[in-house]
């Protein structure tokens, strides 16, 4: 049966991915792809038998491949109380240049969180991710990080014009703060989910201390459409929350994002008005604000659904100088 062009495009990339592990060639790989093994977990947590029935292969090489994906796939392991204990004594926060904003959300954008700003178009979302980029740059005893930023641009609405204006209304050198921002243009979801890996190189080259993804669902959202798409969608976006969350406790960093609202009544939810993404992108951020235009450039921010911060609601304003309080 002929596939359809995006699903022959996927299997490739799925394919090549897999001939990187040692033992296993293209046709193998295609094998592999085709019994549903699309990535080294799920050979990592295979059975020799199985992966060699899968494969048409010995099982002593079904097992040699399935020793090489355990080295390249992301298993996790345990680690002790303390150790979890130490790293959260580390959380910082990261301020918005509005009190308010920063009141309801406990002192600002956490590190080792992910913190999702959503809401229709034009209110605001993006400001805010270029205020934080800002910020970051500036030292903790101003409410920032000391760091520098890393900005995912799926929309093509990073302007630099925008942090020098903020950066000068914070009394900082806007070229400074400039150099302090990694920008990368994300052409499509594969291409945004590699830049995140991309991140942890820069990252170790520069002391990062904010990701931005501008936007966290567009691309996934206009790629993945029609009947049969959804499940796939769901696991690429859970795949790309993870590998963020990954990145904010390896580098003590705050994960922004951003996520619109759909203007029809998604797969996911009645109400039109709810975030894309629908389970995956709610459980995965810690902490979610809604954002809604209000009148004279003011916006209204709710905090939906945190951990241990109660519910409620402010007032912010967007201005020449950046996010303020009215
Ligand atoms: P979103 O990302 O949610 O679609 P934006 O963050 O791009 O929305 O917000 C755009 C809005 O921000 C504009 O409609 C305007 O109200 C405000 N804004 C943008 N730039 C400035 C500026 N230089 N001065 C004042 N307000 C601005
Ligand atoms: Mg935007």
């Amino acid at each position: 049966m002929p596939r359809k062009k995006s699903e022959e495009k996927r299997g490739n990339s799925e394919t090549d991915m897999l001939t990187e592990l040692s033992g296993v060639g293209p046709s193998i790989a295609q094998k592999l792809v085709e019994a549903g093994y699309t990535d080294y977990l799920a050979i990592a947590t295979a059975s020799p038998m199985e992966l060699a029935a899968a494969a048409d292969i010995g099982e002593a090489t079904a097992a040699r491949i399935i020793q090489a994906a355990r080295e390249k796939a992301e298993v996790g392991s345990f680690e002790t109380g303390d150790v979890i204990y130490e790293r959260r004594q580390n959380v910082r926060k990261l301020a918005t240049s509005s009190k308010n904003l920063d009141e309801l959300l406990g002192g600002g954008f956490e590190t080792q969180a992910i913190t999702e700003v959503f809401g229709e178009f034009g209110s605001g979302k993006t400001q805010i991710m270029h205020q934080l980029s800002v910020n970051v740059t500036m030292p903790e005893d101003m409410g920032g990080l000391d760091g520098h930023a890393i900005f995912i641009d799926t929309e093509n609405t990073f302007r630099p014009e925008r942090i020098a204006q903020m950066a000068r209304a914070q009394g900082l050198d806007p070229i400074e703060v400039l150099k302090k921002i990694h920008v990368a243009r994300a052409f499509n979801s594969h291409h945004q989910m590699l830049l995140v890996e991309k991140a942890f190189e820069v990252a170790k080259e520069y002391p990062v201390r904010l990701l931005v993804v501008d936007s966290l669902t567009s691309h996934f959202r206009a790629e993945y459409v029609g009947r049969g798409t959804l499940a796939d969608r769901q696991q690429k976006l859970n795949k790309h929350m993870h590998m963020l969350l990954k990145f904010a406790d390896r580098f003590n960093a705050v994960i922004a994002v951003t996520n619109q609202v759909s203007a029809r009544p998604d797969v996911f939810f009645g109400d039109p008005t709810s975030p894309i993404g629908g389970h995956i992108v709610a459980h995965t951020s810690t902490y979610r604000i809604y954002l809604k235009k209000h009148k004279q450039g003011r916006r209204i921010a709710r905090l939906i659904d945190s951990p241990h911060l109660p519910e409620g609601e402010t007032v912010i304003l967007v201005t020449e100088d950046g996010i303020r309080d009215p």
